[in-house]
């Protein structure tokens, strides 16, 4: 954070003498850097969005729905009943849900009886009825590498994409039952899901715990089911991580860019909103809000991962959401000179900064408007 801020200034500073002659946004191939700088320590402009709802403009023949495809409730390792996510998600202004319980990693099965692991997704759904969030059915399939730990999302019944015909009857011995349900073989679970026409992305790719370099490889199984249409997307961001590896993996394997949280305690407690922080979310192009165009939009892989201020995504995604977010209210030259005064509009959540030939010129705040002097 302190080096960014130092760059800003810097930046900043070059901006103030540096004679510009036109504008155009900055993007690279794949990402659109944005700064931390306005949420950091209270001291943005007061121009800048102070709520905590995610917001981004519709696009081009789209609608830009928020959503959140990997969380955790106590039907699984989670801490907080559905509920808890349910009214979270509404606090960020997300359009969609989705509660991935590890159908095989049951941390909580003494406690709490749990045979239909169906029940997160029907205890939100119950939760958000009075709101208009679309809940996500949604599982993770739990596995060591090198199948790991998938979603699947738009699921009909999590029932059946898990095997415990061997568990244990000892409901207390959380590791035996993983052991035992973690042998019906990772192919079969997702093969029951691709049965029920899920989205399936691979989770945390990098994870340390399955890959000790911390690095994503793309490995036979993965690669196998990619080719299939079985697996059809890749998370690129998880919690505080954002993998460049991963995001290799998604284009060289024509996978969606797949954000998420994978919030287990509570979201605010990762994300402190306070801080100006937000959870990992994936923007979708949606024809229409409703779980129907999400699923579209994500298997048509309209996708954009916004994460920690930084918007990620192919650039047939990005440069709509950026032209959507960006207008020029005028653009009039000074009496008797060439400096020509450009008002730019952001209309979204994403502090963007604009670049002229390569110089940068300024950024302009989330939900405002900046007056730029160009010469
Ligand atoms: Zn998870």
């Amino acid at each position: 954070m302190k080096l960014s801020t130092r760059l800003d200034r810097r930046l900043d500073r070059r901006a103030k003498h540096a004679p510009i002659s036109f504008l155009r946004p900055f993007a690279t191939l794949m990402l659109i850097f944005v700064s931390a700088h306005a949420f950091s320590h209270g001291n943005a402009a007061p121009t800048t969005k102070s709520d905590r709802s995610i917001d981004f403009p519709d696009v081009e023949g789209y609608q830009t729905l928020v959503v959140d495809l990997h969380t955790h409730s106590v039907f699984s390792d989670g801490h907080v009943w559905p509920k808890i996510r349910v009214e979270e998600a509404l606090r960020d202004g997300l359009d969609g849900l989705a509660i991935t319980e590890h159908l095989e990693y049951q941390p909580h099965r003494a406690d709490i009886i749990h045979p239909d692991r169906n029940r997160a997704f029907e205890d939100a759904s119950a939760s958000a009825k009075d709101s208009d969030i679309l809940i996500i059915p949604g599982a993770e399939i739990t596995r060591d590498a090198p199948a790991g730990h998938m979603n699947a999302v738009f699921i009909n019944d999590a029932n059946k994409l898990l095997n415990d015909d061997n568990a244990p009857e000892d409901q207390a011995d959380v590791l035996a039952y993983y052991a035992a349900t973690k042998e019906w073989p990772a192919q079969s679970a997702v093969d029951a899901a691709h049965a029920q026409g899920a989205f399936v992305f691979w989770n945390h790719p990098y994870w340390s715990r399955q890959q000790p370099d911390g690095l994503a490889r793309m490995n036979d199984f993965h690669r196998k089911n990619a080719k299939a249409g079985k697996l059809h997307g890749i998370e690129i961001a998880n919690g505080q991580n954002y993998s460049e590896e991963a995001h290799a993996i998604a284009l060289k394997h024509d996978l969606a860019f797949i954000g998420v949280s994978d919030v287990h305690d509570l979201i605010d407690w990762d994300h402190p909103p306070a801080e100006g922080e937000h959870r990992p979310v994936n923007l979708v192009f949606s024809r229409d809000r409703s779980l129907e165009g999400i699923k579209e939009a994500l298997f048509a892989k309209r996708t954009v991962v916004w994460f920690r201020n930084l918007l990620i995504g192919r650039e047939d995604s990005l440069m709509p959401l950026l032209a959507a977010s960006i207008s020029v209210g005028s653009a009039t030259y000074r009496e008797g000179t060439q400096v020509l005064e450009v008002d730019i509009q952001n209309h979204s959540d994403a502090t963007l900064k604009l670049q002229n030939r390569r110089r940068l010129l300024s950024w302009t705040q989330p939900m405002s408007s900046a007056c730029l002097h160009t010469a």
